[in-house]
C-alpha cells in the first residue's frame, strides 16, 4: 500500500506531531471478490478489471464509457488473505497503536461483497470448527503479530479486547457474562464517545483472543437473505486496549474505563442493501433499514469532513451509534484505514459504483493523528496536587542549584590557587635545569680548549717529528746507480711537484723530488682549514699565503740545509697524520645538548682525537728510529742538486 501523509515514507514520525501536526488522510484499500459460483452458474459478468496495483477499471456492460478509480492499493479475486494483510499495512498501524494511538480498520461495501470474509476469513463451518489458516482474515493475523510483538518488546505490555455491535441502531456487548443489552454511548471531553459499562476483558495469549473473537462472532447476529447465506445484521467493533504498565499504573479516573494507552479497532459493517434486491422482509426489512440509515449518517459525515468550508463547523456524527463511535476514527485523532469491498458482477454494478464513490471520497478525509499523553492529567483535582508537586520539585532544584553555585565558585578558587603553585613549581623547576645547563656548557668549553691545546701541542711534535725524519731521509739518500733505499726513488712516477712546499723559503718553492719550481700552491683550502683548526696563533700571525703548512719541517730563512728529497711513503704518512689532526679536531660551534652524565670525563669529550694522535706519534717515532737505524747502515746520500731524470726512474 501506498504510503501517505509523510514525505520521507515513516508515517509514524508524520503522526507524532501532534494536533498541530500533518493532517493525515483516511488510507483506503479496495478489494475485489471473485465471481462467487451463484454469479457463474447465473451467467453473471464481470465488470471490473485491475490495472496496475492501484487502479480499477468498470465497464460497464452495455457498453458505456469506462471509468476508472484509483486507491492506495487494488486487489483483485485471486490475491489471497495474507495478500490483503500485507496491502493493508496493518501492522504499521499495529506499531502506531503500540505507541499510544488509536487506530482503526474498517470495512466498507454492499451486502455479500466479501467485508466479514476480508476481517475474519470465511463463516465457521461449525461450531468450534477454527478458520484454516490460510484463510484466516486481517483480525487473526493482526493478532498473531500483535502478540508476537509485544512478546518480543521485552517491556510489560497489558492487553486488553472489547467486542460489541450495533444492532438495530442498539449497542450490545458481545463478551458481557450474562445475555447481551443494550449499553448507552456516552459523551465526555476526555473520552470522546464511549460505551458505557462495555466489558474490557484482559487477555495474555493469543488463544484467549482468538476465543473471544469467536465467541463475538457467534453472538454477532447474522441472517440468510438472497445475496448472502450468512449476512452480518450488525456493525461489529472489536477493539484492542495496548497499555504499557507505566500508564498502566495511573489511577482510572473514572470506575470501569479502559486504560490509557494505544487502540486498534477493527469494524465489520453491516452491508449496505436494497431491500428489493435482497428480498428482506419483517424483521430483515427493519435490521436493512437501520443499517441503512446508519451508513448514510456515515456517509454524511465523510462528504461533511470534505468540505473544506464545513470542517470545522458541526460534523453530525451524534446522528447514528455508529457515527459516534467512529468520530474519532473519522475527524479526529485516530489512524483510520479503510478497506472497501466491491461484487464483481455486473448484476451488482450499481452498488458497486456506490461503494466506489463512496470509498474515494473517504480517501480524501484527513485526521489529525496524536497519542493521547493520559487523560488524568486533565483532572481539575489531580492538576492541583500536580501543580503543587512541580512547585515543590522547582523549589528544591533552585536550592539545588543555588549549592551547586557556591561549591562551583569555591572550586574555582582551589583550582586557580592549585594552578598558581604548579606554575610556580614548573618556574622554578626550570631555573635549575638552566642553571644545570650553563654549569655543563662552560665545563663542556673548557675541556674543548684543553683538547684543542693538546691538539697544538701533539702537532707541534707531529711536525718536529716528521721535519727530523724528512731531514733523515735526504741525508740518507742513495746515490745514482745504487739500489735506491729512499721509498720516493721506488715511488711509481708520481707527478711529484703536485706535493705542497715544505715552508715559505724560496728553497721550499721548489719541489723536493724533482727540484722542478713550484708555481702554483695549490692547497689554499687545506691551510685555511688548518689556520681554523689550529688557530691564529697556529700560524704565527703571518699570512696564510706565506705561512708553512703545518707539516713543513721548520727552515730557517737563511739556512742552505732545506730538504731537498724525501721518501714518498714518509711524505704520505706524513700527509695522513696531519689529516688526521685535521679530521679528528673538534669543530668550534654550539655543541649538542649534553646526553652523558656530566661526571663523564670532559676530556674524551672535545678532544676524541687525542689518544689516536698519541698513538700515531707513537707509530711515528718508531718509524724514525728505525729509519735511523737504517741509515747508519748505508752510506750517506749526495748532497748535490740533482735533476729530476737522477732522482725519478726513467718513464
Ligand atoms: P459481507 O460481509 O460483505 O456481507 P461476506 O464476507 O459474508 O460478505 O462474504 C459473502 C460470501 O462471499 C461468503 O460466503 C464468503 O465466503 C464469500 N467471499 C467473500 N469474499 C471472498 C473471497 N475473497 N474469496 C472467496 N470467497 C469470498
Ligand atoms: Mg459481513
Amino acid at each position: 500500500m501506498e504510503e501517505r501523509g509523510s514525505p520521507d515514507g515513516d508515517p509514524a514520525r508524520s503522526l507524532e506531531q501532534g494536533p498541530e501536526g500533518p493532517e493525515t488522510p483516511i488510507q483506503v484499500v479496495l478489494r475485489v471478490r471473485p465471481m462467487s459460483a451463484t454469479e457463474l452458474r447465473r451467467g453473471q459478468q464481470s465488470v471490473l478489471h485491475c490495472s496496475g496495483t492501484r487502479t480499477l477499471q468498470v465497464s460497464p456492460p452495455g457498453g458505456g464509457p469506462e471509468v476508472a478509480f484509483r486507491f492506495g492499493a487494488v486487489l483483485d479475486g485471486a490475491r489471497t488473505q495474507e495478500d490483503v494483510f500485507r496491502a493493508c499495512g496493518v501492522r504499521r498501524l499495529g506499531e502506531l497503536a503500540l505507541r499510544g494511538f488509536s487506530c482503526t480498520v474498517f470495512t466498507f461495501g454492499q451486502t455479500g461483497s466479501g467485508k466479514t470474509y476480508t476481517l475474519t476469513g470465511p463463516p465457521p463451518q461449525g461450531e468450534g470448527v477454527p478458520v484454516p489458516p490460510s484463510l484466516a482474515g486481517i483480525m487473526q493475523r493482526t493478532f498473531a503479530w500483535l502478540l508476537d510483538r509485544v512478546q518480543r518488546l521485552g517491556a510489560p505490555v497489558t492487553l486488553r479486547a472489547s467486542y460489541l455491535e450495533i444492532y438495530n441502531e442498539q449497542v450490545r456487548d458481545l463478551l458481557s457474562l450474562g445475555s447481551p443489552r443494550p449499553l448507552p454511548v456516552r459523551w465526555n471531553k476526555t473520552r470522546g464517545f464511549y460505551v458505557e459499562q462495555l466489558r474490557v476483558v484482559e487477555f495474555g495469549s493469543l488463544e484467549a483472543l482468538m476465543e473471544l473473537l469467536q465467541m463475538g462472532l457467534s453472538r454477532r447476529r447474522s441472517s440468510a437473505h438472497t445475496l448472502n447465506q450468512a449476512s452480518s445484521r450488525s456493525h461489529a467493533l472489536l477493539t484492542l486496549y495496548i497499555s504499557h504498565q507505566a500508564a498502566q499504573q495511573m489511577p482510572p479516573v473514572e470506575p470501569g474505563e479502559p486504560p490509557v494507552g494505544g487502540k486498534l479497532c477493527f469494524v465489520d459493517l453491516a452491508g449496505s442493501e436494497k431491500v428489493a434486491a435482497t428480498g428482506s422482509r419483517g424483521e430483515l426489512m427493519l435490521e436493512a433499514n437501520s443499517i441503512n440509515r446508519s451508513l448514510l449518517a456515515l456517509g454524511h459525515c465523510i462528504s461533511l469532513l470534505l468540505d473544506p468550508q464545513r470542517k470545522q463547523s458541526h460534523i453530525p456524527f451524534r446522528d447514528s451509534k455508529l457515527t459516534k463511535l467512529l468520530a474519532d476514527s473519522l475527524g479526529g485523532r485516530g489512524v483510520t484505514l479503510m478497506v472497501a469491498c466491491v461484487s464483481p458482477s455486473a448484476q451488482c454494478l450499481p452498488e458497486t459504483l456506490s461503494t466506489l464513490r463512496y470509498a474515494s471520497r473517504a480517501q480524501r478525509v484527513t485526521t489529525r493523528p496524536q497519542a493521547p499523553k493520559t487523560s488524568v492529567a486533565k483532572h481539575p483535582q489531580r492538576l492541583e496536587m500536580e501543580m503543587l508537586q512541580l512547585q515543590e520539585e522547582n523549589r528544591c532544584l533552585q536550592f539545588q542549584l543555588d549549592q551547586l553555585d557556591s561549591k562551583a565558585s569555591g572550586l574555582s578558587g582551589t583550582r586557580v590557587a592549585w594552578a598558581q603553585r604548579n606554575l610556580y613549581r614548573m618556574l622554578r623547576e626550570f631555573m635549575l635545569e638552566n642553571e644545570r645547563l650553563r654549569k655543563e656548557k662552560s665545563q663542556l668549553q673548557s675541556s674543548r680548549d684543553l683538547a684543542r691545546n693538546e691538539q697544538r701541542v701533539l702537532a707541534q711534535q707531529v711536525h718536529e717529528l716528521e721535519r727530523c725524519l724528512l731531514s733523515a731521509c735526504y741525508r740518507r739518500q742513495p746515490g745514482p746507480g745504487l739500489a735506491p733505499s729512499c721509498p720516493c726513488l721506488m715511488a711509481p712516477a708520481p707527478p711529484c711537484h703536485a706535493l705542497p712546499p715544505l715552508c715559505s723559503c724560496p728553497c721550499c718553492h721548489v719541489c723536493l723530488l724533482c727540484q722542478v719550481p713550484l708555481a702554483h700552491w695549490a692547497c689554499l683550502p687545506r691551510e685555511r682549514h688548518l689556520s681554523q683548526v689550529l688557530g691564529p696563533e697556529a700560524s704565527g700571525g703571518r699570512p696564510p699565503s706565506a705561512r708553512p703548512p703545518p707539516w713543513a719541517p721548520p727552515c730557517s730563512p737563511g739556512s742552505a740545509k732545506c730538504p731537498r728529497e724525501r721518501s714518498h711513503s714518509d711524505w704520505t704518512q706524513s700527509r695522513v697524520l696531519a689529516e688526521m689532526v685535521t679530521e679528528e679536531e673538534v669543530v668550534p660551534s654550539a655543541p649538542p645538548l649534553p646526553v652523558r652524565p656530566p661526571s663523564t670525563s670532559p676530556g674524551l669529550r672535545g678532544g676524541a682525537g687525542v689518544p689516536n694522535l698519541a698513538q700515531r706519534l707513537e707509530a711515528l717515532r718508531d718509524q724514525i728510529g728505525s729509519s735511523l737505524r737504517r741509515g747508519r747502515s748505508q752510506p750517506p746520500c749526495s748532497e748535490g742538486v740533482r735533476s729530476p731524470s737522477q732522482v725519478l726512474p726513467p718513464r
